[in-house]
């Protein structure tokens, strides 16, 4: 199967053996009959397992080329389970420019149990070496990264992740497997924010890690059961009629993030650009070689360069709604410096590149001409 045909039927095969139903029933129920003592059925008991989050697992798993899909009840419970992997004197090497609640989880929780955790500029593989020692054990990766748009060689790390035996994981969550599959390149686990792109609208939070090997499975699925952070069976249903519409709504977000992306390159007050499309951007090469096209984020600073040009800006559009998140069908817009990176030091966050008059948007799948008039109108 092809992957517009796999984001509708991808691992959906006898999805409801009781009724034949097309899309799977939301199986409302903590806990599961059982017909003789020891006889253990599939399902027994909600934590442990789900139908209706089966078929959300079965269907990423297949999307990401994967063998295994484990879902949680968000992507940091899904990182959050990554880490347990992990022991007191680990360390772990990471992508400098990161999402910021995983910076969050990994600097004020996993430091605090003995892990540690080596941030740095992973534009060239081959600086990577340099940070590894016998106690790392995973390698952690975001790319497109949040929100500078930096792309990571995902094959390049992970012939360096394959040569030391470390886990390497990547966060697909902004590209989605419809621009990027990473275990095809090497990645031991693809790690998502379900509550973006998957889920498509909005209204759902939820985490999915992908696996292809079977003892990493197993160890990823004890700790899904042990520490519970599982999504309820409503929550799976959404992303899982999310990920239905994945192709169409991703080619949609690639084409406005592309007008978008030019129209803000020409504008007299603005001053960059982030965005992975453009010759000039420091790895198009890498992103063209590994993603089949460049998504619908878009970064971009003011030409005034200050906090409160960009807090006008943001605060002008109608259109594009100020707000966290992105990945919806509806556009957003948001400030890194005060929102998703308010966590990170001032002095940390200024070193990846987000300033105070960064901007940053999540292009969603509205009339072109009307995002466009509202960036114009917003741009005085
Ligand atoms: C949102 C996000 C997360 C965290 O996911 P939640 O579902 O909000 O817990 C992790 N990584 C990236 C890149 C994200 O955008």
């Amino acid at each position: 199967m092809k992957f517009n045909t796999k984001a509708i039927h991808g691992g959906q095969e006898n999805i409801d053996p009781a009724y034949n139903s097309v899309m799977p029933p939301i199986y409302q129920t903590s806990t599961f009959k059982q017909d003789k003592i020891g006889n253990h059925p599939e399902f027994e008991y909600s934590r442990s397992g789900n139908p209706t989050r089966a078929a959300f697992e079965k269907s990423i798993a297949s999307l990401e080329n994967g063998t295994y899909g484990l879902a949680f009840g968000s992507g940091l419970a899904a990182i959050d389970a990554v880490l347990k992997l992990l022991k007191p004197g680990d360390e772990v090497v990471c992508t400098s420019d990161l999402y910021g609640g995983s910076y969050r989880l990994f600097t004020k929780i996993y430091e605090d149990f003995g892990i540690k955790f080596r941030f740095i500029d992973m534009s060239e593989a081959a600086k990577i070496e340099q940070y590894i020692n016998e106690d790392t054990k995973l390698i952690w990766v975001e790319t497109p990264t949040n929100p500078m748009m930096n792309i990571i060689d995902v094959q390049a790390v992970a012939g360096i992740s394959k040569s030391h035996k470390i886990l390497l994981a990547v966060d697909n969550t902004f590209a989605t497997p419809y621009l990027q599959r990473p275990l095809g390149l090497g990645a031991d686990i693809v790690m998502h924010s379900a509550t973006k792109y998957l889920g498509g609208h909005s209204d759902v939070v939820m985490g999915a890690l992908v696996v292809k090997e079977e003892s990493l499975a197993k160890k990823l699925y004890f700790i899904q059961n042990a520490s519970g952070a599982v999504p309820g069976p409503q929550d799976c249903f959404l992303a899982l009629r999310g990920v239905k519409t994945l192709h169409v709504r991703m080619q949609r977000h690639c084409e406005n993030g592309k007008s978008i992306a030019h129209f803000l390159k020409s504008h007299a007050n603005v001053e960059r650009v982030y965005w992975p499309g453009f010759d000039d951007h420091p790895s198009h090469q890498i992103a063209t070689k590994q993603m089949t096209d460049y998504g619908g984020m878009v970064s971009f600073t003011t030409k005034k360069g200050t906090m409160d040009s960009a807090v006008n800006v943001v605060e002008r559009l109608k259109v594009f709604t100020l707000a966290e998140s992105l990945g919806g069908v509806e556009s957003l817009a948001g400030h890194p410096a005060t929102m998703t990176h308010a966590s990170i030091p001032k002095e940390e966050r200024e070193k990846t590149g987000v300033v105070d008059s960064l901007i940053r948007l999540s292009v969603g799948i509205e009339d072109i001409d009307d995002l466009i008039a509202d960036l114009e109108q917003a741009l005085i």
